[in-house]
């Protein structure tokens, strides 16, 4: 086929552009990702690039394959093989592996790499190992905090400590690359930081991949952080080929390092990159674009881009105020289905986007109660259910018996009277003679009674300790000899019964069981592979890696999640004001621009229909808040809006709100945007009027604030915490607390029944 069919003049001179530097710049659904994928088929077919030379990355695996099975359907079978086409992740863990049997990484090729969860857990055990007060130092905290220093690229010895709180993070930085090491492990930032610094500290490496890579091509190049950056220079560095694809409106990784001024750099470093601009948008109708660029017009420091559509005007955007977060899903509910049931939509083109994580639940439940199926993404459905991390476990110990976070977490599942005591016993034990404690597992499972350790573990503990120890050995035995993955998986839940353990009768016992099965069948899909390649894939999955295209259901995902894809309709729920924007960004203006380019990215998701929904009141922890209506409705003209909210709530904002002047002299937590007022939406938001069913108590108005910064506070049910602001408004004392347990509310003092402490 002619590689060139179906691309505007832009486009395809991007795709056939000669070799050098290239920077495609576009707004979203300008065909960025189409054509990066035409650029390597058209590499690969018409100037004969062997796809062995070729280096594309992808921003998630999803991505990666399904750019794959595109260039196979352009190109016709087996064009493709050979070709190194992933993720960051992915293509440092192959480089990673292959270059760790050299002596010059510190850990060998069979390392694990130790998920979200594994690296939280080491952080913990090494604040308790120093005697650090986690309340004061949390382990997600400081845990953030050495990932910021890897992406940036700063090691333990690079380390500042100018003050205090740098001084913990040091401490504990370097105890956690001591526990890394010793389980021969490495984290998500590794993986990078490893990769980089073996190109830069190593010619000889360098320049083999740099040979062999003639071409490197990125999607999300906006995306991408200082570490990924370097990687890309160096794997360049010896043909000069590299072709990126991005929009710095799109940038929404901040939080993980990401630094859309690498485009920038990219134009300084490469001052010969030819720039190629794609305006034509093939995805939205232009109510959606109108809307999309109403919102992003108002981060400064960026350049207008122009995009236009020829899939005409489409329908406006819809707005609706929920009474609470219950009615908000019950809306896209109804929305949906009666759209399904009338035939004019199916399931799949439908997405609920969210903020954060836990307002999936509520939105889950409503679809769980409608009977309807949906796609929830996201990696903890599946991967961060407990039997799935146990089986992964067993798998993991026997790949890299070293793996001491593995076997903390199974040494006792299903029970086998290996309590934690003895665990702890087992470890000094194996500190002390400078042994691992798969060692010394070992040796019990080959000597019995007979083993050196026997008598310092005790008899009982010993005799449970060698058990498993021969459990172990066991599978390993299989595996060395041939055995297939698919047996050993088996093997793991006769030897272990681990059916028995899981399966108890209920409802959610068959559910575990489920779940173990799947991993199952995914174990089957392996067998070809090897246990290798299976515990890398279950590493490095990704959000949208979770989602079945073969089901036809709405998905649910969060707004991070969403980029790159594309569906008919999108909802964009939660649009309060400390949800998007989020409550961290409201007094960091970096923060809140990137708050906005997440919002764009949702709306610039849409083919057709934007839904922005938002609730009066919400009761995300359990106790109610009410919440302002998001700054960014504002921004949206309203010629390009409908609205669809309840009559009742309006006519009761009516009653409730006396006046709009009145909000002008209202302020927002943090610091508002200095915005010129547009008076339909501000006059909806703040009002109080509640219509739900637990009425509120209002109590006489309060013109002193009863608690006042600092104070220690205790709630019901969220615990201790410390007061961070308190003020009137609408004779409520309204509070800002930060909890130790769930991070900051926002309270109405005269409901939350806080106790001073
Ligand atoms: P994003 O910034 O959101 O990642 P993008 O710039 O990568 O977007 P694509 O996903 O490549 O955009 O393209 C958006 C949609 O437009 C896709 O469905 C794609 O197939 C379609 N498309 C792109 N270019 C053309 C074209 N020349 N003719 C027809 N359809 C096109
Ligand atoms: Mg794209």
């Amino acid at each position: 086929m002619d590689l060139l069919e179906n691309l505007n003049r832009q486009q395809s001179e991007a795709v056939s552009a000669g070799p050098g530097q290239t920077l495609v710049l576009a707004g979203p659904g300008s065909g960025k990702t189409r054509v990066l994928t035409r650029r390597i088929a058209y590499l690969i077919d018409q100037m004969g690039v062997r796809p062995y030379n070729i280096l594309a990355v992808t921003f998630t695996n999803k991505a990666a394959r399904e750019m794959g099975s595109r260039i196979e359907d352009l190109l016709g079978p087996n064009r493709l093989s050979g070709v190194w086409l992933g993720t960051f992740h992915s293509i440092c863990a192959r480089i990673l592996r292959r270059e760790a049997g050299s002596g010059l990484l510190p850990f060998d090729s069979n390392f694990v790499i130790f998920d979200a969860d594994d690296q939280v857990s080491i952080v913990r055990q090494v604040i308790k190992d120093l005697n650090i007060n986690d309340k004061i130092h949390r382990p997600t905290s400081l845990h953030a905090a050495i990932s910021d220093a890897k992406n940036n690229m700063i090691g333990v010895k690079d380390y500042p400590a100018r003050n205090y709180r740098e001084e913990v993070v040091l401490r504990v930085y370097e105890q956690y690359e001591k526990a890394l090491r010793a389980n021969n492990a490495v984290d998500f930032d590794d993986l990078l930081l490893w990769t980089v610094r073996l190109l830069a500290e190593t010619p000889q490496v360098r320049e083999t991949y740099a040979r062999k890579f003639e071409h490197v091509l990125v999607d999300e190049f906006q995306d991408t952080n200082m570490a990924q950056y370097e990687m890309l220079r160096h794997l360049a560095s010896a043909h000069q080929n590299i072709f990126v694809v991005g929009d710095e409106d799109q940038s929404i990784y901040r939080w993980r390092g990401a630094d859309y001024r690498n485009v920038l750099r990219f134009e300084k470093d490469y001052p010969g990159a030819r720039k190629i601009l794609l305006e034509q948008n093939y995805r939205s109708t232009q109510s959606v674009l109108d809307a999309a660029r109403a919102v992003i017009d108002r981060n400064r420091h960026r350049t207008p881009k122009r995009l236009f559509t020829e899939r005409g005007a489409g329908s406006k955007l819809i707005y609706y105020e929920a009474p609470d977060e219950r009615a908000e899903a019950a809306y896209i509910i109804d929305a949906i289905r009666n759209q399904m049931s009338s035939g004019a939509a199916k399931g799949r083109d439908f997405a609920v986007m969210y903020r954060t994580n836990a307002q999936s639940r509520l939105i889950e439940e409503a679809f769980l109660h409608a009977g309807m199926p949906y796609r929830l993404v996201g990696a903890q459905r599946f991967y961060g259910r407990r039997e799935v991390k146990d089986i992964i476990a067993f798998l993991r110990l026997v790949h890299n018996p070293a793996d001491e976070v593995s076997l903390s977490r199974v040494i006792n599942v299903p029970p086998r009277a290996i309590g934690a005591k003895t665990y702890e016993t087992l470890i000094s034990l194996a500190r002390g003679a400078d042994q691992k404690a798969a060692d010394i597992l070992a040796d019990l499972g080959r000597s019995g009674s007979a083993s050196l350790y026997w008598d310092k573990l005790g008899g009982r503990a010993s005799a449970a300790l060698a058990n498993f120890g021969m459990m172990l050995a066991a599978w390993r035995a299989l595996l060395v000899n041939g055995g297939s993955l698919p047996s050993l998986f088996d093997r793991i839940l006769t030897d272990t019964r681990y059916r028995e353990y899981i399966e108890d009768g209920s409802e959610e016992g068959r559910d575990r069981w489920e779940n173990v099965d799947e991993l199952r069948r995914l174990a089957f899909e392996y067998s070809e592979h090897g246990l290798d390649e299976f515990l890398e894939n279950l590493a490095l999955v990704s959000d949208q890696d979770t989602i079945r295209e073969s089901d036809d259901a709405p998905t649910l995902l969060t707004l991070h999640a969403a980029k790159g894809l594309e569906f008919n309709q999108v909802f964009i729920t939660g649009l309060d004001e400390g949800l998007l924007p989020h409550s961290r960004s409201l007094e960091d203006d970096e923060e809140m621009a990137e708050e906005r380019r997440l919002f764009y990215v949702g709306i610039t998701r849409a083919k057709n229909q934007v839904y922005l929904l938002r609730s009066e009141q919400r009761s995300l922890y359990g106790s109610f808040a009410y919440q302002d209506a998001s700054r960014f409705l504002n921004d949206i003209p309203e010629s390009l809006l409908q609205s669809q909210s309840p009559r009742a709530s309006r006519a009761q904002r009516a009653s409730a709100w006396d006046g709009a002047d009145r909000w002008d002299s209202r302020s927002t937590w943090g610091q508002p945007e200095k915005e010129a007022s547009r008076q339909s939406y501000r006059a909806n938001v703040g009002s109080r009027a509640y219509s739900g069913p637990q009425p509120i108590q209002r109590s006489a108005p309060v013109i002193e604030t009863q608690y006042k910064p600092m104070m220690r506070v205790s709630h019901n049910s969220w615990g201790e915490g410390i007061v961070l602001e308190s003020k009137v408004e609408d004779g409520d004392e309204i509070l800002k607390v930060h909890f130790e347990s769930v991070g900051m509310k926002q309270l109405v003092a005269s409901l939350a029944k806080l106790k001073i402490i």
